[in-house]
């Protein structure tokens, strides 16, 4: 099993497991095209560790599944009307079996009853939905937004980082999630969600994603993300590039490798910056593959 040292300013440094997870799925209970059964052995033989049911406004018995190994977690997508005319995609992770508020009447109803069953709730493909980042930052109580949706890809709307900075920008620390969100082969393995967690147990995944243990990615990996006294390291799988983003300071982000010689990528597996040379703000750092896949960090907070 993968594994990274994990550290985040004030806590120790711990190696973590490092289990990879499709959280945004749909099956045959709502309009996805595979049933249960085909989503555990699709994914189970593509070396993922965990995957959360999301069926639109349903949830699935995954007590009843045969995980093959992995952890499932029922979820559900909620869709109460939003702001305009739009309704809001709520993406509920690990939320009980018989969970009951499945068709809520506003967004903020939405969260607040999967967050008062111990579930985590995020805005799911703020693009594809077509909402601002300001009627995002409406909603109280969620943890994050989806950076990557592989269905979103078809229509181009597959990134969110437009949407997810300008709520960093504002202040909130929302984390972000990738994820499949698959309805049809062509949404398989595009983006997953790498959960850092002291064990695959349903608890331990529960713990890292409300504490925002996790990255969102297309493809690179962190073997390494460190932050202690003040001094931000990463190591990583070969990449062309590493950016740190954040606000105000040094024209709001730092390449961090320069890295191009006669024209061409050199590739970095890392850095070791003081977070006094970052920009301000909830920093998060970007790597790109000489593929063009990204991965993204949660942000750290750097004011
Ligand atoms: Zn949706
Ligand atoms: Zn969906």
């Amino acid at each position: 099993m993968r594994k990274i040292v994990w550290q985040k300013n004030g806590g120790a440094a711990e190696e973590r497991l490092v289990l990879k997870a499709n959280l945004h799925t749909h099956t045959t209970n709502s309009d996805g095209i595979f049933t249960p059964a085909q989503i555990i052995d699709m994914y189970k033989d593509a070396g993922y560790d965990v995957i959360n049911f999301s069926d639109h406004r349903k949830v699935n018995k995954v007590s009843e599944y045969d995980g093959r190994g992995m952890t499932l977690i029922s979820g559900v997508e909620l869709h109460p009307m939003g702001p305009r005319g739009i309704n809001w995609h709520i993406l509920a992770i690990g939320v009980p079996e018989n969970f009951a508020n499945t068709n809520p009447e506003t967004g903020q109803e939405a969260v607040d009853s999967v967050v008062n069953v111990g579930g985590i709730a995020f805005c799911a493909h703020p693009y594809w939905c077509g909402l601002l980042p300001s009627e995002v930052m409406q909603l109280k109580n969620i943890a994050g937004i989806e950076v990557f949706n592989s269905s979103c890809r078809y229509i181009g709307k597959e990134l969110n980082m437009y949407a997810w900075d300008i709520c960093l920008d504002a202040g909130r620390e929302y984390t972000a999630l990738a994820v499949d969100d698959i309805h049809n082969i062509r949404d398989f393995c595009g983006g997953w969600t790498m959960i850092c967690a002291k064990s695959n147990s349903y608890e331990d995944i529960i713990a890292a994603l409300k504490n925002g243990d996790f990255y969102a990615t297309q493809g690179p990996e962190f073997t390494k993300l460190v932050v202690n006294n003040g001094v931000l390291e990463a190591e990583f799988t070969s990449c062309q590039y590493a950016v740190i983003s954040g606000r105000k300071a040094k024209g709001r982000a730092i390449w961090v490798n320069e890295f191009v010689k006669d024209g061409e990528f050199e590739e970095t597996t890392g850095f070791k910056i003081d977070l006094n040379e970052c920009p301000k703000g909830l920093l998060r750092i970007q790597l790109c593959d000489s593929q063009g896949r990204y991965c993204w960090s949660n942000p750290i907070c750097n004011e």
